[in-house]
């Protein structure tokens, strides 16, 4: 008999620790409130549009875990890696090349030619470990004594791979490990053909095809423990009793169902840490707008446009184009209605960059405030474990977990280490190995 795991929460955390189990012999259960699975990536097709409600760029694809996932099991991932040669600043009254090759490094206007000797110069100690920042210090603080430009350019780029606009506050160590993975990469960006909805499907006929069960509008309600061991759980149609069990909910939704026990205490401090929040307006054009860059980032306000359908064509009928702007949010912003006034904004980095968009507008989708991630990784808010030593049996993904990277990097990490220790104590291992 195979153990049983009960996997809660379809979105790619869960979809991709329960196809790893099921994959591996386990007998797999998926629970999921909403109709459809995805989470937060679900694609919203309109009008002959497939908006992805988040983006789907991943970072280091080369050393990503969705490659390994990729390796390990028949995952489909339709790789399209980002053009850099086709990636500017818009510095106001300019556009410049970002320095994201060596080619564009020679080229930018963002560093004069001895801050370009000096850049590439951080990058090679970034890479080597000389640099690793220092605990208890932010990058903005640790990179005060370094040149303007270098400084700046340092903070535009994490502003827009952690999706903030408060860089100065991410704790620096964090800051050098996240970009000497980055920095030693061959693709630093790439998008998914078919967005993440293809990757949401490939998971789930991974689960189906090797005799999992997804049940989707299940919502878990509520934690039953002998003591320590979670033996069951009650979702809104049925109970589920199984041997493991990975909750990839996020925080607030855990204490809500470990209400009734001594443990809500142990995800209290992480549904409080706030979210990286941002306004997304994204528009689906009957023609192509000819552009010379594919991503545009407005320095002053920190938006950035990504032409998503020159990367996937099948997000768009023919002759069409699907571009996605993001402006970053903070709390103060999201609590001075700030919101509006992005979206005012956009519009009019959307005059600049692609004139004549209004008339070819098909199809928009405006979030306000979309959730990027569940846990923002600045200051002293920390990501939550993937185990908990009072809770032998739970274990837990997402993006609000430990893990490797950023956003959905942080998911797939995270249910790696969740599959990899069920698997690593689990009996049918050890029938496996015998
Ligand atoms: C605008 C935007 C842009 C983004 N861009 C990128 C990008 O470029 N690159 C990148 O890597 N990432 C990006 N992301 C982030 C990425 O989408 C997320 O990190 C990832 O989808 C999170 O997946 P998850 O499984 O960890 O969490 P979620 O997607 O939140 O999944 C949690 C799931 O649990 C379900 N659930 C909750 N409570 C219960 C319950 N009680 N019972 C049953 N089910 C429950 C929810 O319905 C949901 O399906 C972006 C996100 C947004 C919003």
């Amino acid at each position: 008999m195979s153990e049983k795991v009960v996997v809660v929460g379809g979105g790619l955390a869960g979809l991709s620790a329960a196809a790893r189990l099921a994959h591996n012999g386990y007998q797999v259960t998926l629970l999921e409130k909403a109709p459809k699975l995805g989470g937060r990536a679900i694609s919203i097709p309109l009008k002959g549009f497939n908006f992805n409600f988040g983006a789907h760029a991943i970072y280091a694809r080369d050393k990503s875990i969705l490659r390994k996932f990729e390796s390990e099991m028949p995952l489909h991932v339709d790789w399209k890696d980002f053009t850099p040669s086709k990636a500017f600043y818009d510095m106001g009254t300019f556009t410049t090349p970002m320095p994201a090759t060596l080619e564009g490094l020679y080229r930018t206007k963002v560093l004069d030619s001895q801050n370009k000797i000096r850049f590439a110069y951080e990058v090679f100690k970034t890479m080597t470990s000389i640099e690793r920042g220092e605990d208890g210090v932010l990058i903005g603080d640790y990179l005060k004594n370094e040149p303007e430009q270098i400084r700046d350019l340092l903070l535009t780029v994490a502003s827009s791979n952690f999706f903030t606009n408060e860089p100065e506050k991410i704790p620096s160590p964090l800051f050098f490990q996240y970009y000497k993975r980055l920095f030693s990469t061959n693709r630093a960006v790439s998008y998914i053909g078919g967005g993440w909805q293809a990757i949401v499907d490939s998971f789930a006929k991974i689960i189906e095809d090797n005799g999992g069960n997804i049940v989707t509008k299940e919502k878990v309600m509520e934690v039953q423990l002998e003591g320590k061991w979670i033996r069951t759980i009650v979702g809104k149609n049925d109970t589920y009793q199984a041997d493991h069990f990975i909750f990839c909910i996020p925080p607030k939704e855990l204490s809500n169902l470990f209400a009734d026990s001594s443990y809500q205490n142990y995800f209290t401090e992480y549904q409080n840490f706030s979210p990286t929040q941002v306004v997304v307006y994204d528009i689906g054009l009957s023609e192509r707008i000819a552009s010379p860059y594919t991503y545009i980032y407005q320095k002053a306000h920190r938006v950035f446009i990504t032409d998503i359908s020159y990367y996937d064509e099948t997000c768009v009928p023919k002759g069409g184009q699907l571009t996605q702007a993001i402006a970053y949010l903070n709390a103060e912003e999201i609590a001075e209605g700030k919101a509006d006034e992005k979206v005012v904004l956009i519009e009019s980095i959307y005059d600049k960059h692609f004139p004549g968009w209004r008339e070819k507008l098909v199809a928009k989708r405006v979030s306000k405030k979309a959730t990027v991630q569940e846990i923002k990784c600045i200051e002293d808010q920390r990501l939550m474990p993937v185990k908990f030593y009072g809770l032998p049996n739970a274990f837990f993904a997402g993006d609000w977990c430990q893990g490797e990277g950023q956003l959905s990097e942080l998911s797939f990490t995270s249910a790696y280490d969740a599959t990899s220790r069920i698997m690593k104590n689990s009996s049918l291992n050890q029938t496996h190995l015998a």
